[in-house]
C-alpha cells in the first residue's frame, strides 16, 4: 500500500488528471470563441493511456504495453494537431497515421526476427513522442501566425522543445535497458521511466501552461481589437452615443461634447432627461427603450436648443444606450422643402394643393367658431389677349404683378392662392360679406389702375371676381363652385366687376 501511495506513477496519473481538468475548464470557459478543443481531447487521451499504463511498462504483456503507449502517443499527436489549428495552419491529420505506422517496422521485427524487450517498447514510443513534441516546437517557432503572440509562442515552443529532448533521453535510456534485458539482466533500473516522471511531467505542465498562455493572450488581443474597433466606430459616427444606467449618463463617445458644448465628464452622472426639453411624454419615452427614433428638442450646456433625434435601446447588462443625433439641418431642409412644395413656382403665392389643405383646416375652424368667412375667385379678364399681344413673358409678369397686388391687400390670416392659369382664390376668415366686398372692390380697383411696363408702353388689365359668404355646413368644393358661379356672372355682365353668389 505504501509503495502505491509513494509511487511516482500515481503522482504522474494524478498530475495528468489535473491537467485534463484544466484543459476541459479552459475549453469550456473559452466558449463561444473557438477554444482549445483538440488540446483537451489530446490531454484526455494521454490521461487514459497513462492511467492504463501506470507502471506496467516493464511487467505487463506486450499487447497491453502497445495499447497504453499508442494511447499516449495518439493523445500527444492530437494535441500537436491542435497547435497547428491554433496557429491557423492547415491541419496535419497525416500525423496520426504516420505516428501509428512509424511503429510498424518495430513490430514486424518483433514478430518476424526477434521479440522486443520492455525497454525497447518504452524506447520506441519515447522516440515517437519526441518526434511529435518536436513537431509542436517547430510549429510554434517557425510557422507564420499572429505576430502579437510571438513571446507566448516562444515560451510554449521552448517547453515543447525541452519536452521533446526529455522524451528523446527516455528513448536512449529505454534502448539501453532493452539491450541489457536482451542480455539476460532482469535487474535493470527503469531509468527511462524515471526520466519521464522527474523531468517529463514538470515540462508537460509547463507546456500546458504555455498553451493556456497562448489561448488567454489571443482572447485578450481579440478583446483589445474589438474594443479598439468599437472606439473607432464611436469616433466616426456623427451621433452622440451615451450609456445610461438607472437613468443617468455613465459613459459617452466624444460626439457628446461636440453636440452639447461641454466636456463629457461634466455630463456624467447627470440624468439623461437633462439633455432635452422636458414635457410629460419624455419620461414615458425614456422608459420604453424600443429602438424607435423620437423627435426631441435638445438643450445644449449654454441653454441653446437644437432639433434632435433620440433612439434608446436596452443592453444586456441592464444599461441602456441612447443615440442622440443633431437633425436641425435636416429639419430646416424639410421645412424649406415643405414651403417650396406649398408655393406656386411663378408667383410665389400658395399653390392650389396647399390652399386646399390649409383651407380645409380653416373651414373646420369656421364651422367650430361659427364666425363669418368669405371665399372669392379671381379671373383676369381677356388674359389670352395679353399673351397674344405681348407674349407669354409679359403674361407671366402680369400674373406676378397681380399676385403681388393681392398679397399686399390681404391679411396674414387670409389664404391667397393661385388656383390655376390666371385664376386665383382668396379665403377670408373672420370676415363678413360687407368687409369682404369692400376689400375685393379695393383690390379690383387697384388692379385696374395698375400699369405694367411693356416694350413700347404700358399694360392695363382688369379682373372679374366672384364671391360667396360661408354660412353653412358645406364642403370647400361646394363654396368654390358657388364663388365660380358668381365669377361667371361677373364675366357675363361685362367683366371688371365683383359679384356675390345669387343666394346672398
Ligand atoms: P376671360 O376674360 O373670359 O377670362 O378671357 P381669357 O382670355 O382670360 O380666357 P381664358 O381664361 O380661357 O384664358 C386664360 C389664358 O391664360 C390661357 C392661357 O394661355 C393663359 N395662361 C394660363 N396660365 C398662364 C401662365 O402661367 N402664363 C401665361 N403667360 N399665360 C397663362
Ligand atoms: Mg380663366
Ligand atoms: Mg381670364
Amino acid at each position: 500500500m505504501n509503495a502505491l501511495l509513494l509511487s511516482p506513477h500515481l503522482i504522474g496519473t494524478n498530475i495528468l488528471i489535473a491537467s485534463a481538468i484544466i484543459c476541459l475548464a479552459l475549453w469550456y470557459y473559452s466558449r463561444p470563441h473557438p477554444g482549445p478543443g483538440l488540446w483537451t481531447c489530446g490531454v484526455l487521451l494521454v490521461t487514459v493511456g497513462q492511467y492504463l499504463a501506470q507502471g506496467t511498462a516493464y511487467t505487463a504483456s506486450l499487447p497491453y504495453n502497445v495499447l497504453c503507449h499508442s494511447l499516449l502517443t495518439a493523445g500527444e499527436t492530437v494535441l500537436v494537431i491542435g497547435v497547428f489549428r491554433f496557429l491557423g495552419r492547415p491541419t496535419p491529420w497525416w500525423l496520426i497515421p504516420v505516428t501509428f505506422l512509424a511503429a510498424a517496422p518495430w513490430w514486424l521485427w518483433h514478430w518476424l526476427v526477434q521479440p522486443l524487450e520492455a525497454g525497447d517498447v518504452v524506447a520506441l514510443y519515447a522516440f515517437l513522442s519526441a518526434f511529435v513534441r518536436g513537431m509542436a516546437c517547430h510549429a510554434l517557432l517557425r510557422l507564420p501566425g499572429d505576430r502579437r503572440l510571438h513571446s507566448a509562442r516562444l515560451f510554449a515552443a521552448l517547453m515543447f522543445g525541452l519536452l521533446a529532448l526529455s522524451a528523446a533521453g527516455s528513448g536512449v535510456l529505454g534502448l539501453f535497458e532493452g539491450l541489457s534485458q536482451s542480455q539476460g539482466r532482469q535487474d535493470v533500473e527503469p531509468a527511462a521511466e524515471m526520466l519521464a516522471y522527474n523531468v517529463g511531467y514538470p515540462l508537460w505542465i509547463l507546456c500546458l501552461f504555455g498553451l493556456t498562455l497562448l489561448s488567454l493572450r489571443r482572447f485578450l488581443l481579440a478583446a483589445q481589437s474589438s474594443a479598439a474597433r468599437f472606439e473607432r466606430l464611436m469616433n466616426i459616427t456623427s451621433a452622440a452615443v451615451v450609456i445610461v444606467r438607472d437613468g443617468r449618463i455613465v459613459d459617452a463617445n466624444p460626439v457628446l461634447k461636440h453636440l452639447f458644448g461641454c466636456p463629457r465628464e461634466f455630463l456624467y452622472e447627470r440624468p439623461l432627461e437633462d439633455l432635452f426639453e422636458t414635457d410629460e411624454d419624455l419620461q414615458k419615452q425614456l422608459g420604453r427603450c424600443d429602438g424607435v427614433a423620437l423627435d426631441r428638442v435638445a438643450v445644449r450646456c449654454d441653454g441653446s436648443r437644437f432639433a434632435a433625434e433620440l433612439t434608446l435601446a436596452a443592453l444586456d447588462d441592464g444599461t441602456q444606450v441612447a443615440e442622440i443625433r443633431d437633425v436641425s439641418g435636416r429639419k430646416s431642409l424639410e421645412q424649406e422643402l415643405r414651403q417650396t412644395a406649398a408655393r406656386d413656382a411663378l408667383t410665389g403665392v400658395l399653390n392650389r394643393r396647399a390652399f386646399i389643405e390649409q383651407a380645409q383646416l380653416e373651414l373646420a375652424q369656421v364651422r367650430l367658431q361659427g364666425r363669418p368667412a368669405c371665399l372669392a375667385m379671381f379671373d383676369i379678364d381677356h388674359f389670352k389677349r395679353v399673351n397674344d399681344t405681348h407674349g407669354h413673358l409679359v403674361g407671366d409678369q402680369a400674373l406676378k404683378a397681380f399676385s403681388a397686388v393681392c398679397e399686399s391687400h390681404v391679411r396674414r390670416t387670409d389664404l391667397f392662392a393661385r388656383y390655376g392659369g390666371e385664376e386665383f382664390v382668396l379665403l377670408l376668415p373672420q370676415t363678413d360679406r360687407e368687409q369682404a366686398l369692400a376689400l375685393l372692390e379695393r383690390l379690383r380697383e387697384t388692379w385696374s389702375q395698375h400699369r405694367l411696363p411693356v416694350p413700347g408702353g404700358e399694360l392695363a388689365s382688369t379682373v372679374s371676381i366672384g364671391m360667396v359668404q360661408l354660412d353653412g355646413e358645406a364642403s370647400l368644393e361646394h363654396w368654390v363652385s358657388l364663388a365660380d358661379q358668381a365669377l361667371y356672372r361677373a364675366k357675363h355682365e361685362g367683366r371688371n366687376r365683383t359679384r356675390v353668389h345669387a343666394s346672398e
